[in-house]
């Protein structure tokens, strides 16, 4: 009993987790939301650079939802442009909207490889329609993606994400139930490997239907890609006839306006977009050559059929609209770069200080620290020395100091543009108290 008369099992969020877990499979509406340990997370608000669950704890928050939240959690221009939105119309379904246009002409002004582009609702339509279009365009079967690289749920990008040291060089499904002929379909590649693509495209290239890949694989935390690697990818595809998709739904816009591909000058055919277009509203945007996009037809039999009832949606369109205007009006950008500068310094400092390995990587305003020696990971394999429960410890018990990081393996963190340096300077020091508090458990 606590003093208020109420047991533990009574709190509001154990509560509605019971019921979650009654009606709900796992309690979540995702997979990687039911974390271990904190399976009676019940999230009620989100503002700024926090949220707030049901028993009334509030966590400065750098999980940001897997990445959409750039701006910071119901900004209040995103928040009243979709209010105004639903003054006007939910969804026809016939037509396009004005806002659909501004939006299309927004990114393909924004974007490098942009020509022509389709909204969807989620990233994973956009890989799905990529990698369907690249088939439909050069009548072949294969795919390559990299190991550490995730796609969304579809059947032929859903494996050899995150796999165990024995699964790495062999086809690791991260479902059942795919079809084995899918798996076959998909050639899985070392990241950062030079050789292996040009070895790959030596064997297989006339049968190569497109290269997918993650500009930055930042679904392992952050691999930086070394230039000659997207350009042997780049030269590659183009020699040998096959479709270069950039799956920029983490780096898109959230790096940089026009995405990895105009912060590296590498254009790829087609790019992949999502999450930090609409700060939090459910986006996808596919887009690249006209020659290739012009192959969508709303027409079933076309060479590539395309269609969704929710894509385009004008509270959706216009929460895109308000956070792209926002993105280049105001210094985004500059304050989230340097938010992410202070804690990757901030947080070295600490490990040095405990005398923890590490290696605190990232880019912009995305953050991860390995627990490992041997210097900034180049490949998967090199993620592999990470030590799983220093990195998922500490992270748990930053939660009790009010800071949240999924505490998943190889999760990376985000900085939005509502936190401040008191926020950043509150992470460092509650970082350094998790990792006190970790290395005393004896868990490590
Ligand atoms: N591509 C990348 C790089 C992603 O990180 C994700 C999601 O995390 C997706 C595609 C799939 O996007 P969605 O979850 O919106 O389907």
């Amino acid at each position: 009993m606590t003093s208020a008369g109420s047991t533990v099992e009574d709190a509001p969020a154990t509560r509605f987790a019971r019921r979650a877990r009654a009606v709900i499979p796992g309690g979540v509406n995702s997979g990687q939301r039911s974390v271990p340990g904190l399976t009676d997370l019940v999230i009620t608000r989100a503002d700024g650079a926090r949220f707030w669950d049901a028993d009334g704890r509030e966590f400065v928050d750098y999980h940001a939802a897997f990445g959409p939240p750039l701006l910071g959690h119901n900004d209040p221009e995103v928040a009243a442009a979709v209010a105004e939105a639903g003054r006007h119309a939910d969804l026809c379904g016939v037509g396009v909207t004005p806002g659909e246009v501004e939006l299309a002409e927004t990114l393909a002004e924004l974007v490098p490889s942009v020509e022509k582009v389709l909204l969807t609702s989620t990233g994973s339509e956009a890989t799905f329609h990529a990698l369907r279009v690249a088939r439909a365009a050069t009548g072949r079967r294969l795919v390559v993606k990299f190991q550490g690289c995730y796609h969304g749920w579809h059947d032929s990008v859903s494996l050899n994400v995150i796999s165990a040291a024995d699964r790495v060089g062999g086809k690791d499904p991260i479902s059942t139930g795919i079809l084995p002929e899918v798996l076959d379909a998909t050639l899985v590649l070392p990241f950062n490997d030079v050789t292996a693509v040009r070895r790959t495209f030596a064997e297989h290239g006339a049968d190569i239907a497109a290269v997918i890949v993650e500009p930055v694989p930042h679904n392992v935390g952050c691999l930086l890609p070394e230039q000659d690697f997207l350009q042997a990818l780049r030269d590659e595809t183009t020699r040998h006839g096959a479709v270069l998709v950039f799956d920029e739904v983490i780096t898109g816009f959230r790096h940089a306006l026009g995405g990895w591909q105009s912060i590296s000058g590498i254009t790829p055919d087609l790019t992949t977009m999502g999450k930090a277009i609409a700060n939090g509203y459910p986006v996808g945007a596919i887009g690249g050559r006209a020659d290739l996009m012009d192959l969508f037809s709303t027409r079933p039999g076309a060479p590539a059929f395309f269609a969704g009832t929710y894509n385009g949606h004008p509270a959706v369109v216009a929460a895109a609209l308000a956070t792209l205007a926002k993105l280049r009006r105001e210094p985004v950008h500059e304050h989230v770069f340097a938010l992410g500068d202070r804690i990757r310094a901030g947080l070295a400092e600490v490990f040095a200080e405990l005398g923890v390995p590490s290696v605190v990587t990232g880019y912009g305003s995305v953050f991860v620290s390995y627990f490992m020696t041997g210097g900034v990971p180049r490949g998967y394999d090199d993620l592999l020395r990470n030590d799983v429960s220093m990195f998922v410890g500490y992270r748990r018990r930053l939660i009790g100091h009010g800071v949240f990081e999924l505490p998943l393996n190889l999760k990376r963190s985000h900085v939005s543009y509502a936190h401040t340096e008191a926020d950043a300077d509150r992470l460092v020091e509650a970082t350094r108290a998790a990792v006190k508090e970790t290395l005393a458990s004896g868990e490590v």
